[in-house]
């Protein structure tokens, strides 16, 4: 997708401090944390959301839910985290490439507002 922000992060058009990248996904810090810790984990593959992740990205999926565990060391997230998903309109979805928020080092509360 040419005109989508997180695809010229994955292929490097856009600069991001990266925390981890490989052949299928990158992570790196959100430029506007809300914790912290505060990275975003995505597939470089374009996946506008959640909604509309097929079969065949099923291994894709997993990978990205493995890396959870890594990154939350790496980090020094001992103390626990939270993963979030915006997901469409309702969901607060602005960037329409699926993507997960790694939270962390501070209290979250519940519910989200
Ligand atoms: P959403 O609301 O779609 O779940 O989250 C999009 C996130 O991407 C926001 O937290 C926003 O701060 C972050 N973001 C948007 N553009 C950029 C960018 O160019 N670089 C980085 N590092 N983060 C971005
Ligand atoms: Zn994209």
């Amino acid at each position: 997708m040419s005109d989508c922000i997180f695809c010229k992060i994955a292929n490097g058009e856009i600069p991001s401090n990266t925390v981890y990248e490989d052949d299928q996904i990158i992570c790196f810090h959100d430029a506007d944390p809300q914790a912290p810790v505060h990275v975003l984990i995505i597939p470089k593959k374009h996946i506008p959301s959640l909604d509309e992740v097929k079969e065949e990205d099923k291994e894709l999926l997993g990978t990205i839910m493995l890396k959870v565990q890594d990154l939350a060391k790496d980090l020094g997230l001992d103390n626990g985290y939270r993963l979030v998903n915006n997901c469409g309109e309702d969901g607060f979805q602005t960037v329409k490439h699926l993507h997960f928020h790694l939270l962390g080092k501070r209290k979250m509360t519940w519910p989200p507002g």
